[in-house]
């Protein structure tokens, strides 16, 4: 099996080489490069495509849940309840914003945030509570809406693994996940289930007067040009990325398929190992599949992507820190935190090959040689 990779965005692009390129060539003979038609209509396609009424576009996700959080104002010192267990982003710029991260735990099933940790998290200086929509499945919305609700919190969804996704409430309404916090944040990072061709991102509000916030503050703090209200940064989605999105967007209902497609694959081929324990599934979320991570049992861990290599299988521990033991932020977490399913997650989880070019033949490959090896390595 030759070069199989955890995401191959070189088939991808061939596949939508055409448009891909006559978009581009489009923005390179129009030579705005900034702003202009693209970046105005893709904001207005993917409001759309979710339903929320603004997008507003940026330059990374990092920033955007940076933005967002300047957005409501939080003052240095104010809590913000997040997971330990996701990518640094998310804490990082509350860290960044001399805000304190209350870390919580997640589900064992879902490796989303629990919500009877949050409530029990919850203090009088909470001011924000940010949950994420790990690996592709969203957070268990509805009663973390409730409980914020209650509160008085408002809630920022972190959806940049989880764009084409939707969230089912009890009463059978189905939305799209990045439409259900006050504000929600994504990223456009090549490899994300909606990637461009550089960096890129997004915030999304339903809200008219946080919507012109998050906008100005993206803009240097200004709405009518050289009048700086408020301090805020340079924080743009380019016309060049605006446009190989705007391309993109119109296949992504397609490309959330193909990644479960490749996920009911695995599941199906790992379903009788007593060794492998296959993504759960919750019932409310539209699992849009960013990453296929199983957990090992009776299986070190860490002997498994050696020896994977050894066979040509790419594979990737996400995470392996979680991150509440990370260096960078020792003055908010290590040892004051119990977390036991984060413990227990980040020594037993894998994630496998998943993207939207799979073929039959390589799953087969990654399938067969997955349980030799964690078969080989079982206690
Ligand atoms: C990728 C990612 C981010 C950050 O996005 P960038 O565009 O890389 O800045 C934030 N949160 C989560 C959960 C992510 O996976």
């Amino acid at each position: 099996m030759h070069n199989l990779q955890m995401v191959d965005l070189k088939r991808q692009y061939n596949k939508i080489k055409p448009e891909i390129d006559a978009a581009i060539q489009n923005v390179l003979d129009s030579t705005t490069f900034i702003g202009g038609p693209d970046v105005h209509s893709f904001a207005k396609e993917l409001s759309e495509y979710l339903g929320v009424k603004h997008t507003i576009p940026c330059a990374n996700g990092t920033d955007a849940l940076q933005i967002a959080l300047m957005a409501l104002g939080l003052q240095p010192g104010d809590e913000v309840i997040t997971a330990s267990y996701t990518y640094i982003a998310t804490v990082e710029v509350m860290a960044l914003l001399r805000l304190k991260p209350v870390f919580v735990d997640v589900d064992a099933e879902t490796f989303t945030m629990n919500i009877d940790s949050v409530k029990a998290a919850i203090t009088p200086k909470t001011k924000a509570i940010v949950p994420v929509h790990l690996y592709g499945q969203s957070a268990h919305m509805e009663p973390l809406l409730a409980l914020a609700k209650e509160h008085n919190i408002p809630v920022i969804e972190d959806n940049a693994q989880a764009i084409g996704g939707t969230y089912t409430f009890s009463d059978g309404r189905t939305v799209k996940n990045g439409t259900m916090g006050i504000i929600s944040c994504t990223s456009f990072f090549p490899s994300k289930n909606l990637g461009c061709y550089g960096d890129g991102g997004a915030m999304f509000t339903n809200d008219d007067a946080l919507a012109e916030k998050l906008r100005m503050i993206a803009n240097h703090g200004q709405k009518v040009r050289y009048y700086h209200e408020m301090v805020g940064c340079n924080s743009r989605l380019d016309s060049i990325q605006a446009a190989v999105l705007r391309v993109k967007l119109k296949h992504l209902d397609e490309y959330c398929d193909a990644r479960r497609a490749v996920a009911d694959y695995y599941d199906n081929a790992f379903k009788d190992n007593p060794n492998i324990v296959t993504p759960y599934r919750a019932p409310y979320s539209h699992h849009v599949f960013h990453q296929y991570t199983l957990q090992l049992k009776n299986v070190s861990r860490d002997d498994v992507p050696v020896k994977l290599a050894d066979r040509k299988v790419p594979s990737m521990i996400y995470y392996p820190v979680p991150c509440h033991k990370q260096n960078m932020l020792k003055d908010f977490g290590g040892a004051d935190y119990v977390l036991p399913v984060t413990d227990m997650l980040q020594d037993c989880v894998i994630s496998l090959p998943i993207h939207t070019e799979m073929t039959t033949e390589e799953l087969e490959y990654i399938t067969k040689n997955f349980i030799e090896v964690i078969n080989e390595l079982a206690k």
